[in-house]
Order: structure tokens, then C-alpha cells, then sequence
């Protein structure tokens, strides 16, 4: 299969999409819903259709959280928690490739610790080779390395593969002033710097994915999910939540957009 055709409307060439585990589960609930996955697919595939290369990153919280893990068990090694952590992002990846090729997408899925006979390993000259094919990447397994999370792997990759953007998907519209769950008066960003993520502690991605943003000047996208075509529009360029990026990209001082 040859890639999709270019659409010129489209800003974002190359992505890296971060689909955290809770994506993949019933709201509230852990495991993996098909349904969920499925969901997941259709959006992912509508991206893919507009000709954008795609490299898609696995989160595992919906299975297991190395954190979580070890602050319920002191037999079980924080770091054997987190390669755990990183095997449930391989399950999920699992489901998803298999969601997306019952629409008719080309995937491979790669992951950072060697499975054969599940799955590619990561090499990155290869990753790139799929996706200048036009084939949707699923990226599992992290780093590879325990002690971090799926937010610094979808960033290292973007580097590596030099995605133009990270797109985050979650459930809620954007980065909020505090949870909009339990703070009806939470302020919903439009643009916010690495640095005012940082300072304010503001929940985007954990502090080393930012630091790493930061410093290599990496765009971050956090939208909703959810609503049908946003990441369409979030590859078009159209606002569709928050951007994160650095203060020499703007000229209008960042600040918060609309009352939930
Ligand atoms: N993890 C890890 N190294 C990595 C990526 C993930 O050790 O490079 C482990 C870590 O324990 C993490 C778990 O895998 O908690 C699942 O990933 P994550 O928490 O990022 O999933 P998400 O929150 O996106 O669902």
C-alpha cells in the first residue's frame, strides 16, 4: 500500500500520538474494552487518512502502573513493577493493531523490549521506513527502560523520528488551572510555555517529558479524544485544546481561554 496523498491543509506532516492505558478501558474502570479500542481506531484511522505519518505511543495504566504496584507490595521490585508497566502497554498495542487493521490500516507494531514473534523490535531507521510508507506505527513498551512513563517515551520518540508535534489524547478538553472534575472554577489553557507547566505543576505530562519538550522545543497538543475529529483537526493545526511550546513562539503572553 502506498501512503495516503498529502492534503495541504494539513500542518503536522509526522506525530506522535500518546494514548494513555485509561484510553483504552470503560471510563472509571481498568482492563481493556474493545469498544474502547475501537473508538480509539476510527479517530486514529481518520488521522492517518489525511495523509499525516503516524507513530502512535502506548500507555498502560488502564492494566498497571509501576508506581501503583509497588506501593501495595514490597516483594516485588520497583523496577520489575515498572517492566510490567511495560508489558501491559504491549497488550494494549496488541488490541489496537489489531482494531486498526480490521478497518483496513496498515500498522507494525514495535516495541522497546524484544518480543519475537509478538512484535517488531523498535529500531528507529526502520520506524521511520514504516511510516514514510504510510503505515500506522504503534509504539510499545516505553523506553525499555523502567522508572519513567510512557510520556517520555512518546517524547524521545518524537525526537528520534522527528515528529513535528506530540499530540496527547485524553479525556477532558485541554490542561486545566486545577482538576475540572472536582473544580467547577478551573480554567481551561489555550497556549501555555514549558515553563508555566513546570512552575505551576501543571498536569500535561510528567516533568521529565516537559524538560525534554522544553529543550529540544517540541510542541505538545493535549485534546479531547473523545469528540469525533478533533485529532483531525488537531493535525490541521486548528486548536482543538492546549498547545504547550516554548515562549518565542507567541507573541501574545499565554493565558486561560473559557470557563468549562
Ligand atoms: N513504564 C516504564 N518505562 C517506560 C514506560 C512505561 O517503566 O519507558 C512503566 C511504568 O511503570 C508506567 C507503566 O509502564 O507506569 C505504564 O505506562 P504509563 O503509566 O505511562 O501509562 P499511561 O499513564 O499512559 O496509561
Amino acid at each position: 500500500m502506498n501512503a495516503p496523498e498529502e492534503d495541504p491543509g494539513v500542518k503536522y506532516r509526522r506525530v506522535v500520538l500518546k494514548i494513555s492505558g485509561e484510553g483504552f478501558a470503560e471510563p472509571g474502570q481498568r482492563g481493556i474494552s474493545m469498544q474502547a479500542v475501537e473508538h480509539i481506531a476510527q479517530q486514529t484511522k481518520l488521522a492517518a487518512d489525511q495523509g499525516v505519518q503516524l507513530a502512535v505511543v502506548i500507555g498502560g495504566g488502564n492494566l498497571l502502573r509501576g508506581a501503583q504496584f509497588t506501593s501495595q507490595s514490597s516483594s516485588i521490585h520497583e523496577a520489575t513493577a515498572h517492566y510490567m508497566g511495560m508489558l501491559a502497554t504491549v497488550m494494549n498495542g496488541l488490541a489496537l493493531q489489531d482494531a486498526l487493521e480490521s478497518l483496513g490500516c496498515q500498522t507494525r507494531l514495535m516495541t522497546a523490549i524484544r518480543m519475537d514473534g509478538v512484535a517488531e523490535p523498535y529500531i528507529r531507521r526502520r520506524a521511520r521506513r514504516h511510516l514514510e510508507k504510510g503505515r500506522i506505527v504503534i509504539l510499545a513498551a516505553g523506553t525499555g527502560s523502567p522508572y519513567v512513563t510512557t510520556d517520555t517515551a512518546a517524547v524521545l520518540r518524537a525526537l528520534e523520528l522527528e515528529a513535528q508535534v506530540v499530540l496527547k489524547a485524553t479525556r477532558v478538553d485541554g490542561v486545566y488551572s486545577d482538576d475540572p472534575e472536582k473544580n467547577p472554577h478551573a480554567v481551561l489553557y489555550s497556549k501555555l510555555t514549558y515553563q508555566q507547566v513546570l512552575e505551576q505543576r501543571l498536569r500535561v505530562m510528567d516533568p521529565t517529558a516537559v524538560a525534554q519538550c522544553m529543550e529540544h522545543d517540541l510542541p505538545v497538543m493535549v485534546f479531547n479524544f473523545q469528540k469525533p475529529g478533533n485529532i483531525v483537526r488537531a493535525v490541521r493545526g486548528e486548536r482543538v485544546g492546549t498547545l504547550v511550546h516554548s515562549a518565542s513562539a507567541t507573541s501574545q503572553p499565554p493565558g486561560p481561554r473559557t470557563q468549562p
